[in-house]
């Protein structure tokens, strides 16, 4: 039995055992692995990071949906950067209220062989008559397209490889001009422990484009360091004002059952330690 050792930090890293290979490729941008390990569930890697894993993806695709869109409370039109396992996809489609989902995702043959080998995170998200799957880079759809939306989701890979774009200033900017009134742009960035390098140089790029910015936190085991932060801006600050008895109001609404989201953590994942304040409130040298 051979293990993967994934490769993201110098010197760290965790290790899963490859019970069964299911699939490897390297794709025109990437090198794929789909993997079985007995804990973890089907487990997909891009170029040496664990990208997702069928036992913890739950809280990420929760927290990365459900936070914004119920934040807005009248999101009718979704754009999707990245994403191509499915899970994001998956649960933006629960909202009834969302009209139009927009995915745009740089590695066809990811969608293809996450369709096939992780078929519990799409859930047939991919049949859905809302979705306009795009295989393209998400720097160039949101640089080019006409098309306005109300939230905004970047479910990237690491900023190396085809995802580094995706934390640049120029996509931060292209988004927040795709973004309708009262739209929010939502971005994986990273475990401040590890990379709080990442987002300080996010906080520094939203601080200038966004009416609110801020950042907002949850454990994901297989994204190792600590705590994950996603990146909030928004064009209306009152989205971070909201009480808990209208986010509770919005998630009954919803009618939609999770498993890591409810009103409570939504608050409280904005609270950020003291390490990260500072470090995004610091001007970057970049
Ligand atoms: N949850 C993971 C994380 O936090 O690292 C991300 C998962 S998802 C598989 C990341 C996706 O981003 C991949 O499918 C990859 O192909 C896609 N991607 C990377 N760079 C991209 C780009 N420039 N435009 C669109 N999609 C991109």
């Amino acid at each position: 039995m051979s293990d993967y050792q994934e490769t993201l930090y110098d010197g760290y890293g965790q290790r899963f055992r490859i019970d069964q290979m299911l699939h490897e490729v390297r794709t025109e941008h990437q090198h794929l692995v789909i993997f079985q390990n007995a804990r973890m569930g089907r487990v997909m890697a891009l170029d040496g990071v664990i990208q997702t894993t069928e036992a913890d993806e739950f809280i990420y695709h929760e927290m990365l949906t459900h936070v914004p869109i119920l934040a807005h409370g009248r999101a009718k039109r979704v754009l999707i950067i990245g994403g191509g396992d499915g899970g994001m996809l998956r649960e933006v489609a629960k909202h009834r209220s969302v009209e139009h989902i927009t995915m745009v995702e740089i590695d066809g043959t990811v969608v293809d062989m996450c369709k096939q080998f992780l078929p519990n995170h799409s859930c047939g998200a991919f049949d859905d008559p809302r979705l306009n799957l795009v295989i393209d880079d998400g720097m160039r759809f949101v640089a080019t397209t006409a098309e306005k939306f109300d939230v905004i989701i970047s479910d990237s890979t690491d900023p190396i490889g085809p995802g580094e774009v995706l934390f640049s200033e120029n996509f931060y900017e292209a988004c927040r001009r795709c973004l309708n009134d009262g739209g929010i742009l939502v971005t994986q960035n990273g475990t401040p422990f590890m990379q709080l390098g990442e987002v300080q140089t996010t906080a520094s790029r939203m601080h200038g484009l966004f009416a609110d910015w801020h950042f907002y936190m949850a454990a994901v085991p297989t994204y190792i360091g600590g705590s994950m932060t996603f990146a909030w801006g928004s064009t209306d600050a009152e989205y971070r004002k909201l009480s808990l008895d209208t986010l509770r109001q919005r998630f009954a609404g919803s009618g939609i059952v999770t498993r890591y989201y409810n009103p409570e953590i939504h608050q409280g994942a904005f609270a950020l330690p003291q390490y990260v304040l500072q470090a995004i409130h610091k001007p970057s040298n970049d």
